[in-house]
């Protein structure tokens, strides 16, 4: 075994596309410290600076007081908490509908939900720079897998009108796209659905906390929140905690609670994740300032990118992508940039297309001018 893995791993590596593990010996902030070293970090999805946020670790101190520490069974038979509810009833009201659910990852909840709705028979149709989980559900539902070119309201409407045979149709787009930082065309997107009576789901794992006057997400920047039949999204990024949710009618939930299979047969949210999120859902309505600045220092990093000839493809979010191309370029601008204590990740297949790679910067409301100024300058 050991021989096979080790051969396969060495193939990896010829390409220098193997990858290791950085381990980080501080808190998850602006500055972190890696082998002793302190980096400015442009690579966290802490995008509200909320997981080293005082009143998030005063509400987990509480939640294992009160709690423990595990969440030592599964929600159907002895897992579910008042915090559980408390927490889902919040999710469905900030993101404008009837009811949510959460799971432990937003991981999960892909699975939970595509592998609960869409069987052989159905189809699903997908932007095609949609995320790894979006992904694995599709496959792993065995419904029939339709790929309309990245944020196309053609190629998508090419597709709803060939596919109209199948039971179930549901359109599945990232919102906010993880590596182009890019928008998904929602109000299209929700017009199109209408037209050919698809049904509709947006991943706001990137939009959650970030976008939209009262940080719904992108539906609500959009003005698309009630014609999305499902919402999810994760715990785990602005939210500055752990697990992923979903919301949508009464009735999606209930079917979700009886059939979803990465919901049933997996413990529970714990206790301090499911606290924490409360507390940020509160500090995500009482302080707007973090996601509007938030967004204003990501357009100020793309201008000084652009100036400098830089590529940053569509992206209009938080997230920035730095186009490089090869494998090896990516690596070497990584680790220069590096060795100048700026920590920014080399992205390459695959997480993006061959030819393609790219520094994937993601920026933290706690980002100041300097600190970008810092990175210009290590760029240069
Ligand atoms: C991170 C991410 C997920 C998974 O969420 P986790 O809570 O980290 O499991 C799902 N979708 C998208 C688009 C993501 O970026």
């Amino acid at each position: 075994m050991k021989e096979a893995l080790i051969n396969e791993l060495n193939k990896i590596k010829s390409r220098d596309l193997y990858r290791k593990l950085n381990p980080i010996s501080s808190a998850p902030d602006k500055f972190i410290t890696i082998s002793g070293k302190k980096y400015i970090n442009f690579s966290s999805n802490n995008y509200l600076g909320l997981a080293n946020h005082p009143g998030m670790k005063k509400a987990a101190v509480s939640a294992v007081e009160k709690y423990g520490c595990g969440g030592t069974s599964s929600r159907l038979v002895a897992g579910t908490l008042d915090l559980h509810l408390e927490l889902e009833e919040k999710l469905a009201k900030f993101k404008n509908k009837e009811a949510a659910l959460v799971y432990p990852t937003g991981f999960q909840t892909n699975q939970g939900v595509i592998c609960s709705l869409l069987a052989e028979g159905d189809c699903i149709i997908m932007d095609k720079l949609n995320h790894a989980s979006l992904w694995d559900a599709a496959k792993l539902s065995r419904c029939r897998i339709f790929v309309y070119e990245h944020c196309s309201q053609e190629d998508l409407e090419r597709i709803l009108k060939r596919t109209k045979d199948y039971r179930r149709r549901l359109i599945v787009t990232d919102s906010v796209f993880s590596m182009d930082g890019d928008l998904a065309p929602l109000k299209g997107i929700a017009e199109l659905a209408e037209k050919y009576n698809a049904w509709t789901m947006i991943d706001e794992a990137h939009a959650a906390g970030v976008f939209g006057e009262n940080g719904r997400g992108l539906a609500e920047y959009f003005g698309v929140e009630d014609r999305i039949d499902i919402i999810m999204g994760t715990l785990s990024k602005a939210f500055g905690s752990q697990g992923g949710f979903v919301c949508g009618s009464k009735e999606l939930i209930n079917f979700l609670i009886n059939k979803s299979r990465s919901f049933i047969y997996t413990t529970a949210l714990s206790p301090v994740s499911a606290a924490c999120s409360i507390e940020a859902l509160k500090i995500i309505k009482d302080e707007p300032e973090r996601r509007i600045r938030l967004l204003d220092m990501s357009k100020n990093l793309r201008l000084k990118l652009n100036e400098l000839g830089f590529d940053t493809l569509n992206s209009e979010s938080q997230i920035v992508p730095l186009l490089v191309g090869s494998v090896k370029d990516t690596l070497e601008i990584s680790s220069r940039v590096n060795k100048k204590g700026v920590f920014v990740p080399a992205i390459r297949p695959p997480t993006v297309p061959e030819g393609k790679c790219r520094l994937r910067f993601s920026l933290m409301s706690g980002h100041t001018q300097e600190d970008i100024a810092q990175l210009i300058d290590s760029l240069k």
